[in-house]
């Protein structure tokens, strides 16, 4: 088959390195040269775990990434995983617990459930509030999104892909049983096209009557002490919520900088118009989390930058055949939570497209109301 990928960010690049594997023809197109800043895979890491709070039909999902990743590092020759474990702090009811909670059952996943004197005696720098539960997650850990894509595209790349950067998909059209992609620079033709253009989706699937909100984000890193060493052999993956605070990430120090995001601002933006610049104030909101849950641990603010998240209505992936050209496959897996399954789901979408029988999971199809 000779398979067309739109964007090659963290699902693209995965699709196409699949592809590349079972032996395809790949040609892969992005708006800028991947790994770039522009989108939602930058800024050095991103959370792994087996649980999963958006729900138990996640978990293969995840479990599939997890073998995969140990597969992308033998053929780069390089490290794309740290495991450090996870620690989840939230109030019980909270979705962050209860969800992870209610995933593990059915799946049977080590998890590891802590009081509050037992948090504190593991790790002392820790104070969480009153009301808030604990859990472990020990498979989680630290996933490098820059590192991936790249690896992920080389491959790609070295197992004959044609991937053309800086060359945005203008349209696409169905021809027949394939497909037709224009860009600025050409017309190219093929048997199948994969969609994946992260925070550029909107406008696709509006034609199918489907919003996504693209919101902004923001990154914070903070100086590691010498006193309070927060490395990855040291310091877990932290996720923390209470009334008061929205989940906020806490990740271990590397190359001396703790990283710091908060999730949902609520501010919905375009691709195109974001502000990228970061405010005095969001960066004190991130010192104040730090402040709050882990006092001491982080010193002096070094940088920060703008990430995009692009969510769809119910809160979960969409991932499927288009309604009325299904030799075109799209994939809208953010809602601020895809990384971890990236692998997985560019093989997914590789699947869906190579597959005809293979029918789209049901817990990510698009709605009924788009056929
Ligand atoms: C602040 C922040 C923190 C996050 N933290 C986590 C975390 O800890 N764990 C986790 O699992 N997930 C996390 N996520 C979510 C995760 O990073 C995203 O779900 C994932 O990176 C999205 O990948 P994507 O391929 O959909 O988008 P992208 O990687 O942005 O890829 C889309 C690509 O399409 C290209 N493109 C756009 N238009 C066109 C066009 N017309 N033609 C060709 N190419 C085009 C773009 O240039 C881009 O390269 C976080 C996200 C953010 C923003």
């Amino acid at each position: 088959m000779r398979v067309l990928v739109a964007g090659l960010g963290a699902v693209g690049a995965a699709a196409a390195w699949r592809l590349a594997e079972l032996g395809h023809e790949v040609v892969g197109f992005d708006r800028f040269a991947p790994p770039h800043a522009q989108g939602s895979t930058h800024g050095d890491s991103r959370i792994t775990r087996l649980t999963a709070w958006e729900g138990p039909q996640y978990v293969p999902l995840v479990q599939r990434a997890f073998a995969l990743w140990p597969e992308l590092e033998r053929v780069a020759g390089e490290r794309l995983f740290v495991r450090t474990g996870g620690v989840f702090l939230a109030p019980p009811a909270d979705r962050l617990v209860a969800g992870s909670l209610a995933s593990a059952l059915p799946h049977g996943l080590a998890l590891e459930v802590l009081a509050q004197a037992q948090l504190r005696e593991r790790w002392p720098w820790l104070t969480p509030s009153v009301g808030q539960v604990g859990f472990v997650d020990p498979a989680a850990g630290i996933l490098f999104p820059e590192r991936i894509v790249r690896a992920e595209l080389a491959r790609a790349r070295a197992l004959g892909a044609t991937l053309h950067v800086d060359e945005p998909m203008l349209s696409w059209r169905a021809v027949g049983d394939g497909v037709e992609l224009q860009t600025a620079r050409g017309t190219y033709r093929g048997d199948r096209l994969i969609l994946a253009t992260g925070a550029w989706m909107p406008a696709e699937l509006a034609a199918l009557g489907i919003t996504l909100q693209v919101e902004r984000l923001t990154l914070h890193w903070f100086a590691e002490q010498p006193a309070h060493p927060f490395g990855p052999e040291s310091a877990p993956v932290l996720v923390m919520a209470d009334e008061d605070t929205h989940a906020t990430a806490v990740f271990p120090a590397l190359h001396g900088a703790i990283k710091v995001a908060t999730h949902g601002s609520g501010e919905f933006t375009t691709a195109e118009a974001v502000e990228r610049a970061v405010r005095p104030q969001e960066i004190a909101s991130a010192r104040a989390v730090l402040d709050r849950f882990l006092p001491r641990v982080a010193g002096a603010h070094l940088r920060s930058a703008t990430c995009l998240y692009t969510n769809t209505p119910d809160g979960h992936f969409l991932v499927d055949r288009h309604p009325r050209h299904p030799q075109v496959v799209l994939g809208s897996p953010c809602n601020g939570f895809g990384f971890k399954f990236s692998a997985a789901t560019g093989e997914l979408l590789a699947r869906l497209a190579l597959e005809p029988d293979l029918p789209a999971s049901p817990a990510w199809r698009l709605p009924a109301t788009t056929r």
